[in-house]
């Protein structure tokens, strides 16, 4: 019997032969780099989230780097963030010689404590990068407005949020508007959507565009498509040092692909969800992820609290013989070696919360494709794994 027992993975992109027609297409136009795809893809995605402007970059890690420099974020600087995050968030800082100055998570839920980041805020303070951990939009507003208060810009980690959504003044808008001043975004595959890997800056701010657009090309002033097109010879200049952080015509097409997919995509994703959260909430100790009022996840993760005292690494290795594949909750930068050196960060408050929420937490399977008896072997593992009797529940809606 259990040698026919699949695992069911933790993610899985949506990929068809329309991407594949897609990159075809552009194959054969023999323009491959970034180009008409590139920007046909930014104003697609600006449409999408609300945004004036977006520019696209590798990945989202290069875009961080960008939205920091555009700031003007340098050597000494400060920047609050959580250590509870992908290292990428950190890091970012660090390739601007900056500082990151890490504060906790909230109580409930994974994202970072406001209020802890008003504490942190010293003169050296440069910018605030909060992230929209798991799909789940931080508390914004919040953080958006002490950020004015203390005339201090904010960048938004939205590399998991594309799709996500917060209520703002009476309205539900998208994650990346901005609301903050800018927000960064990831097509990496374990995302809700993938170009491979890929990124894109959002911003209301047409400087910072600006420099994006010269950054991510080698600070080249003239971008490759007018120079081909020119009937003129043009002699480019480098008015400054940048980056080879463009995103390719390849990649485009098939963003462009994905975003058509977004809305079922995510659709599934939210009915997946909710199945869990009806399933798994009545085993003792566990706790379930849950939206406030003023925000729709993208579930681009479904992540649990372990009951107290429960050994996470034996639950995970009990459900993987259950043929049920998890991933650890999120990881914490200061905790790793890149970040021994007591010097590469500063604690702006206790990080209790967030150690507790890396060793006490699992992220499940949750992917478009899933079918009802994928969930039900997730549910059904759990449920046997940490010792209680799953109800009988009626077919699965
Ligand atoms: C995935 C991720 C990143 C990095 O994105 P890449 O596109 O892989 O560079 C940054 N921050 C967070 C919160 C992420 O989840």
């Amino acid at each position: 019997m259990s040698t026919s027992l699949k695992t069911v993975p933790v993610a899985r992109p949506v990929l068809d032969g329309r991407e594949v027609s897609a990159v075809s297409r552009v194959v054969l136009s023999g323009w491959v780099t970034q180009g008409p795809e590139v920007a046909a893809f930014e104003s697609e995605f600006a449409d999408l989230v609300g945004a004036p402007y977006a520019c696209a970059v590798s990945n989202c890690t290069t875009a961080l780097h960008l939205a920091l420099l555009a700031l003007g974020v340098s050597p000494g600087d400060e920047v609050i963030t959580a250590s509870h995050s992908f290292i990428a968030t950190a890091n970012a800082i660090r390739y601007c010689a900056a500082t990151p100055v890490f504060v906790d998570i909230e109580a409930q839920g994974f994202n970072i404590d406001p209020a802890l980041v008003e504490q942190a805020i010293t003169t050296k303070t440069k910018a605030i990068l909060c992230v929209h951990q798991l799909g789940m939009p931080c508390d914004l507003k919040t953080i958006v407005e002490i950020g004015r208060r203390h005339s201090i810009p904010v960048i938004e980690d939205a590399a998991c949020a594309i799709g996500s959504e917060i209520l703002w003044d009476g309205r539900w808008e998208k994650i990346g508007k901005p609301h903050g001043d800018i927000a960064c975004f990831s097509f990496h595959p374990r995302k809700v959507v993938t170009t491979g890997d890929g990124g894109m800056l959002t911003t209301a701010n047409p400087e910072y565009d600006r420099e994006f657009r010269l950054w991510r090309q080698h600070g080249m002033s003239v971008a490759d498509t007018v120079r081909h097109s020119s009937a003129k010879v043009i002699y480019e200049s480098y008015p400054e040092i940048g980056y080879n952080y463009r995103l390719t015509d390849l990649q485009a097409a098939i963003g462009r692909e994905q975003l058509q997919k977004l809305p079922a995509i995510i659709a599934r994703r939210r009915q997946i969800a909710a199945e869990y959260t009806a399933r798994l909430q009545e085993i003792p100790g566990v706790e379930t992820p849950a939206e406030p009022d003023w925000a729709r996840s993208n579930w681009q993760s479904y992540c649990l609290t372990l009951p107290a005292d429960c050994d996470q690494r034996q639950v995970m290795q009990d459900l993987l013989d259950r043929g049920v594949s998890t991933r650890r909750g999120i990881m914490n930068s200061h905790l790793e070696a890149a970040y021994g050196d007591p010097t590469s960060f500063r604690q702006g408050s206790s990080l209790v919360r967030s150690e507790h929420a890396q060793c006490g937490s699992i992220i499940l399977p949750l992917f478009t494709q899933m079918a009802e008896d994928d969930i039900s072997q997730v549910v059904d593992a759990l449920h046997a794994c940490l010792g209680s009797t799953p109800v009988m529940h009626a077919a699965a809606q």
